[in-house]
């Protein structure tokens, strides 16, 4: 069994701990890097699993990446591609609904693309979720090559 950000190897109980609460097998340091990143922003655990998937499928996301006014659940740098997962779709709020849309057209204007993933898809569809993803990242370069 190995951590499956850094490849160390990782004993028994590590795996148990690590995949019972964060649902990934990580050595002592990432689970401790994981667990204090949740906590500073408030990541769903859905995030961590699409990034573990997307960085195995060799896409190089980046978690909570900063993108000047906030932090976005997961970034695709190169393509200027943000993810954020939705937590609780049927709750959201009108506030929220315009404030999120207000959102996506300043992250739009300075030339990134937002896209809003209900943490449904992750939890049932992972493997067709990070399909999704690559080909949405496949588009976008090709969009970059011809501008
Ligand atoms: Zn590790």
């Amino acid at each position: 069994m190995i951590c499956k950000d850094c490849g160390k190897e990782i004993g028994h109980e590590q795996h148990l701990a690590s995949t019972e609460s964060l649902g990934v097998a990580l050595c002592e340091r990432h689970s401790k890097l994981i667990k204090k990143i949740i906590l500073n922003n408030n990541t769903p655990v859905e995030a961590i699993h699409l990034f573990y998937a997307l960085k195995e499928a060799g896409a190089h996301p980046m978690l909570e990446w900063w993108d000047g006014k906030k932090s976005v659940d997961l970034a695709i740098s190169r393509v200027k591609l943000n993810i954020e997962i939705d937590k609780d779709y049927d709750t959201i709020t009108h506030e929220q609904a315009i404030s999120d849309l207000e959102e996506a057209m300043h992250s739009f204007k300075n030339g990134f693309t937002t896209i809003r993933i209900p943490h449904l898809a992750i939890k049932y569809y992972l493997e067709d979720t990070v399909q999704n993803i690559l080909g949405i990242i496949d588009g976008l370069k090709a969009n970059i090559k011809v501008i």
